[in-house]
């Protein structure tokens, strides 16, 4: 499995992660994806655009908050969908930081993740993109296994 981006589009990212620090800040990657026999382990995917998103989560507590939390507004998502199908592509996944965290992803990550999809994780420290890692959810759900990115 691979993910390939663009500079200019990883350096977009980071700076969108940047600027929501110290709260956790996510977006959807737009692009294309081929299979070999339709295996998800030969997933190849190329990242062409980015759709910036708010983090909409709005529960605040002891334990969650927009610190360790995010959510994407089905708003958001809808208007990835039509910008993916206005350029020919597809939503092949998302990113989010982890706010002075390790861009591994947490239990909530894999509850809410489903297969296929790319989970781009970006270690945040003190504002500035540290580590950038790319999951994908095992089809059994069990587990993330690590994807290559590519920087093109
Ligand atoms: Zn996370």
């Amino acid at each position: 499995m691979m993910l390939t981006i663009s500079g200019d589009l990883l350096a977009r990212m980071h700076a969108h992660l940047e600027a929501g620090y110290p709260s956790e800040a996510c977006g959807i990657l737009l692009g294309d994806v081929t299979f070999q026999n339709g295996a998800t382990r030969t997933a190849a995917k190329f990242v062409k655009d980015l759709v910036l998103a708010p983090n909409v989560w709005e529960v605040e507590s002891e334990r969650e908050g927009q610190r360790n939390r995010y959510l994407i507004s089905p708003e958001d998502v809808a208007r990835a969908d039509c910008e993916a199908n206005r350029q020919g592509l597809d939503i092949v996944g998302f990113f989010h930081s982890h706010p002075d965290c390790p861009s591994r992803p947490s239990e909530t990550d894999r509850e809410f993740a489903w297969p296929v999809i790319s989970f781009v994780i970006v270690s945040v420290e003190k504002r500035k993109a540290a580590t950038t890692n790319s999951w994908v959810l095992r089809d059994d759900r069990s587990r993330f296994d690590e994807e290559i990115v590519q920087v093109s």
